[in-house]
C-alpha cells in the first residue's frame, strides 16, 4: 500500500495496512463474501460432477486472480484502518457489478466513475482524504490532480499492469512511439497510454484489432491520407500524433488481458510491416515488443482452451460485462460451442430463455431454445474479477432447471454440511 505525498509531506508517508491482525480479519471477510464450498468441491473433484445425466464442468483456473484478490484485500483493510475517514474510489475496484456493488455497501464512495464527473469529483476532495486507485490504475492527469489536493492513496494498481507502463514509459524515452493492443475506452489502456505522454514527448496509438492493424501496417509501408487515418483512429492516440512522423520507430505493447494469440498477430504485423518499409537489417532500430499479457488472463484462456477439447453441449462464461479477460474467454468459447456471456445466475430466466450479453453489438439479448434437452454436460468458467460465490449461484440454478435435487450433488461431492453451503 502507497500513501501518497500531501503539500506539507512530500515524502509519501507510509502506512502498512496489511498488518497480521488486519489481513486476518479481511481475509474472514473476503471469505464470507465471496467463497463458494460447492465450487471448492468440484475443483478437489476434479473440476467435474455429474448427476442424473447432468454433468457440470468447470474451467482448471478461473475467477479471482491474484491481482484482483491483492486489490480487494487491500480495499477492505483501508476500510477496517481509516474506521471513519471517508473513503474514496476511482471508477470501479474490478469489473464486477456484485463486487462493486459490496464494495459501496461499506461506505467505499466511487468518484471519477465518467469523464463528465473527473473535475467536479476531484474538486470535492480534501487534504488528507483517502483514495484507493483500481487494480487496472488510473491515468496520469487524474493522479496528479488527486495528488494536488493532499490526499493519500491507496494503490491497488497490478504489478502487471505497472509492467506495461514501465515499458510504455522506456519506449517514449527513446522517442519510440507506443502501439497499445487494446481498448482505447478501457481504465488500463487509458491509465497506460497516459505513462506514453507522461514524460512530455512521447506518443501512443491504440489498435484494437486486426483490421485497425492492418491499416497501420498499410500506413508503415505505404504513406497514405493522413486525415484519414487521424479520423479513423480518433481518441485513440495522443495529442500531436503525425502518422507520417511517429510512425517510423515504434514499439509494441498489449493491454494485459487480450487474447494472446490476436495480440502475438498484432506483433507478427506490425514486425513484418516494419521489415518491408526498412529491411530487415534496420528492424532492430525502427521496432520493438514486448508481450504484456498478465500470467492470470494466460492461465484462464489455456484452461479454457483444454476444456473446449472436451464434449459439452454448452458454455457459459460468467463475469461483468465490461470485463475484458471474460469478453475473451466467451470469444474463444463462441469459436467451439453455443456460448452464453452472463453476468449472474438471474440470467438464466427458464429452460426456454436466456440473458446474455453480445460482446460485437455490445447488447445484453435474450435467446430461447438455449437448452438441450435430455443428458446435458455443461461447461462453465469465469473471468479474473469473478467470484466463486458467483459461480456457484450459476451451478445451482442449472441443477434447478434440470429438476435435480442439489442435495444429490452434495452427496456425490461428499459435502456433509449442507447447511453451511451458501444459498443462491
Ligand atoms: S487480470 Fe492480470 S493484470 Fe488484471 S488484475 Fe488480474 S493479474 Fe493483474
Amino acid at each position: 500500500m502507497q500513501v501518497g505525498q500531501t503539500k506539507q509531506n512530500p515524502k509519501p508517508k507510509k502506512i502498512n495496512l496489511r498488518t497480521p491482525d488486519v489481513m486476518e480479519a479481511v481475509q474472514a471477510e473476503v471469505l464470507t463474501h465471496y467463497r463458494s464450498e460447492l465450487v471448492d468441491h468440484i475443483r478437489a473433484n476434479g473440476n467435474q460432477v455429474t448427476v442424473d445425466g447432468l454433468t457440470i464442468r468447470l474451467a482448471k483456473e478461473f475467477g479471482f486472480c491474484y491481482g484482483v484478490e491483492r486489490a480487494i484485500d487491500l480495499a477492505y483493510a483501508a476500510r477496517k484502518v481509516f474506521k471513519d475517514k471517508p473513503l474514496y474510489l476511482i471508477g470501479e475496484i474490478i469489473h464486477n457489478p456484485e463486487v462493486n456493488h459490496q464494495i459501496k455497501a461499506m461506505g467505499i464512495q466511487v468518484i471519477c466513475g465518467k469523464e463528465s464527473d473527473v473535475d467536479a469529483d476531484i474538486e470535492r476532495l480534501q487534504e488528507g482524504d483517502i483514495v484507493i486507485i483500481p487494480a487496472f490504475g488510473a491515468e496520469v492527469s487524474v493522479m496528479d490532480r488527486i495528488k494536488a489536493k493532499g490526499c493519500q492513496f491507496v494503490d491497488t494498481t497490478c504489478g502487471d499492469v505497472m509492467s506495461v507502463w514501465k515499458r510504455v514509459r522506456q519506449y517514449a524515452r527513446d522517442q519510440y512511439t507506443s502501439i497499445i493492443h487494446g481498448k482505447a475506452w478501457h481504465e488500463e489502456t487509458k491509465a497506460t497510454s497516459s505513462r506514453a505522454t507522461s514524460q512530455g514527448n512521447g506518443h501512443y496509438l491504440v489498435v484494437f484489432d486486426l483490421d485497425e492493424t492492418a491499416v497501420v501496417c498499410d500506413y508503415i509501408r505505404n504513406g497514405g491520407d493522413r486525415e484519414a487515418f487521424l479520423e479513423k483512429f480518433k481518441g485513440a492516440y495522443s495529442k500531436g500524433f503525425d502518422p507520417d512522423e511517429h510512425l517510423k520507430l515504434v514499439g509494441v505493447a498489449n493491454q494485459t488481458t487480450m487474447l494472446r494469440g490476436e495480440t502475438e498477430e498484432v506483433q507478427n504485423r506490425l514486425k513484418k510491416a516494419m521489415v518491408d518499409r526498412y529491411g530487415e537489417d534496420e528492424l532492430a532500430k525502427h521496432f520493438r515488443s514486448f508481450d504484456t499479457i498478465c500470467g492470470a488472463t494466460q492461465d484462464r484462456q489455456d484452461a479454457l482452451r483444454v476444456l473446449l477439447k472436451d464434449k459439452m453441449d454448452l458454455l457459459l462464461v460468467v463475469g461483468g460485462y465490461n470485463s475484458s479477460n471474460t469478453s475473451h474467454l466467451a470469444e474463444m468459447g463462441e469459436a467451439s460451442l453455443p456460448t452464453f456471456f452472463i453476468k449472474n445466475a438471474s440470467k438464466l430466466k427458464s429452460a426456454g430463455i436466456i440473458q446474455h450479453y453480445n460482446q460485437h453489438t455490445k447488447d445484453e439479448i435474450e435467446t430461447s431454445d438455449w437448452w438441450p434437452e435430455g443428458d446435458l454436460t455443461v461447461g462453465i468458467t469465469a473471468g479474473a474479477s469473478c467470484p466463486n460465490n458467483l459461480i456457484e449461484d450459476v451451478i445451482r440454478r442449472v441443477v434447478e432447471l434440470k429438476s435435480i435435487p442439489i442435495e444429490k450433488f452434495y452427496q456425490k461431492l461428499g459435502i456433509e454440511e449442507v447447511e453451511t453451503v451458501k444459498t443462491a
